[in-house]
């Protein structure tokens, strides 16, 4: 009776996890063959002369060809941006500002299944995140600083808040579309102008922004939206008549760009790594936690900054989290993202998942426990099992290193001064994660822990009112939240 029970729940344990597909369809995205530069409000051919393929991760298809620009490119893309701040957007009255923001976050929302099925196209990342998550985040960021862009003053009192100028923004590839609109809506709410540069295997989403930019009517130049990899983010970095660089990226690249900007009269400011510590305490309701253990790290497939790729268990409940974890990690979808059922995409690149390959293989060789996802891959495409180590020393590089990748490491603790001593054991202070059904408990840790941003009994949650940064080698400044303002403002 007791091994028929149990193979009835095995059974439907299956039954569960075989859904039939259910593709989102295409028809409501066009893909031309070629993109072009986005220059003072017109697509341009690139001095260059030069294009490069985006694909799809999932299937390894082209999708499109996409201008490459050069130094004289971003060049020409600056000094449109200088025209427009000189001549028209520091001019404007700030209420008019506002009224494109406005009318930029409305063009979104009307596109918004376009833009998440390209997202997804492009990028790999399940639809029913850009779709649920990404998508109306954008939209969201520009209502939300168009909402600011007539009352600086009144955010920055007594302290006649001015635009800095030409900002140029460098972003990457795991919230291409998010990213862009963290960038680009303080810095229009703020009376800058920009140059922006989307990265080189997700550029598609922000060259259908500029589609919608132009056709909102922005001044011509008050946008540039520029395509290339990394020696077109290095010419913008350069460039003498840019006042602001914002960045968001690796900590190897943003210690490149502080470098190269020392010494001149650039603002900058940075969004780099994180190897953020989720921490379950034995007085957390498990169940949540356990979802909240898989939305931090196997969201977006791990490509996130403040994904919660350590945990940290205290030891009395370390077998029933993990069990909970395991069993969780077995109904886990993984494959085709534009699939609606799909929970863990495509990586997001060829080099990403030979990254996570790399790391994984290390944790095997320093001796750590795995376990993976029995799920079967998709035979093209790039994608990987969601796994864990366990066993995992603080020394480990599994533990120490950012992977950003669905990559797990844990490791148990007895008391909150182990755990926030451990959890601080990094280079990097993005982001945390505390369980527990103490409050007290919550304001210790949040005090403690040196990271940006801390959630408490949940997990990768985005608002554009709250700020979003790092400490230490995560970077610094903040985006979002009156915060985000200021690093757009001379006050
Ligand atoms: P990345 O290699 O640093 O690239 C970021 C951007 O910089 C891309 O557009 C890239 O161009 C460009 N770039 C590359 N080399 C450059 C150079 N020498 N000068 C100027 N620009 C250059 O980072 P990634 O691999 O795309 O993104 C993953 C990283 O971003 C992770 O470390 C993650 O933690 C971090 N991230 C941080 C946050 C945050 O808010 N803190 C948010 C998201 C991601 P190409 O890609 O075209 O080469
Ligand atoms: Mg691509």
């Amino acid at each position: 009776m007791a091994k028929a029970a149990k193979n009835n729940t095995l059974k439907l344990k299956f039954d569960t996890i075989n859904y039939a597909p259910a593709p989102e369809s295409k028809s409501s995205a066009t893909i031309d063959a070629q993109y072009d530069l986005f220059i003072n409000g017109k697509f341009e051919k690139p001095l260059s002369k030069k294009y490069f393929d985006t694909i799809n991760p999932a299937t390894e298809e082209k999708l499109s060809s996409v201008a490459e620009a050069n130094a004289a490119d971003v060049d020409k893309a600056a000094k449109a941006a200088r025209t427009a701040y000189d001549k028209v957007w520091s001019k404007m009255p700030a209420k008019e500002r506002a009224k494109y923001i406005y009318r930029i976050a409305r063009m979104i929302q009307e596109r918004a299944r376009e833009f998440a099925v390209i997202e997804t196209l492009d990028g790999g990342k399940p639809i029913r995140e850009s779709r649920d998550i990404d998508v109306p985040l954008v939209a969201n960021h520009f209502f939300y600083y168009a909402g600011w862009a007539d009352k600086l003053a009144y955010a920055f009192p007594n302290r006649n808040p001015k635009p800095l100028g030409v900002a140029g923004q460098i972003i990457p590839w795991n919230f291409p579309l998010l990213m862009a609109a963290w960038k680009i809506a303080p810095a229009l709410a703020t009376g800058n102008t920009v140059v922006l540069k989307p990265a080189e295997t997700t550029p598609l989403t922000a060259l259908k922004l500029a589609e919608i930019i132009q056709e909102s009517d922005l001044p011509p130049g008050v946008v540039n939206i520029i395509t290339g990899a990394g020696a077109t983010g290095a010419a913008i970095v350069n460039h003498p008549d840019i006042n602001k660089i914002a960045f968001t990226g690796s900590t190897d690249v943003g210690k490149i760009i502080q470098r190269a900007v020392a010494g001149t009269d650039k603002k900058v400011t940075l969004e780099l790594g994180g190897k953020a510590a989720n921490i379950i305490f034995e007085d957390a309701p498990i169940d949540q936690a356990v979802e909240g253990i898989i939305n931090g790290i196997y969201f977006n497939q791990g490509h996130v900054c403040c994904a919660g790729s350590r945990l940290f268990v205290q030891e009395s409940i370390y077998k029933e989290v993990m069990r909970k974890l395991k069993d969780r990690i077995a109904t886990l979808i993984v494959g085709d993202p534009m699939d609606k059922n799909t929970d863990v995409g495509a990586i997001n690149s060829k080099q990403q998942l030979e990254t996570i390959h790399k790391y994984i293989t290390i944790g095997k060789k320093e001796g750590l426990e795995i376990f993976e996802s029995s799920c079967t891959l998709p035979k093209k495409g790039f994608f990987c099992k969601p796994t864990l180590f366990t066993n995992v020393a603080q020394s480990s590089r599994i533990a120490q290193e950012e992977i950003f990748g669905p990559v797990l490491a844990i490791q148990t603790f007895r008391t909150d001064d182990e755990v926030i001593e451990k959890a601080n054991n990094t280079p990097y202070g993005l982001s945390a994660g505390v369980w527990t059904d103490k409050g007290s408990k919550i304001f210790n840790l949040t005090t403690k822990l040196r990271a940006g941003v801390i959630w408490a009994n949940t997990y990768n949650k985005f608002d554009p009112t709250s700020p979003f940064g790092g400490y230490k080698e995560s970077g610094f400044g903040r985006e979002g939240g009156l915060q985000g303002l200021g690093t757009y403002l001379n006050v």
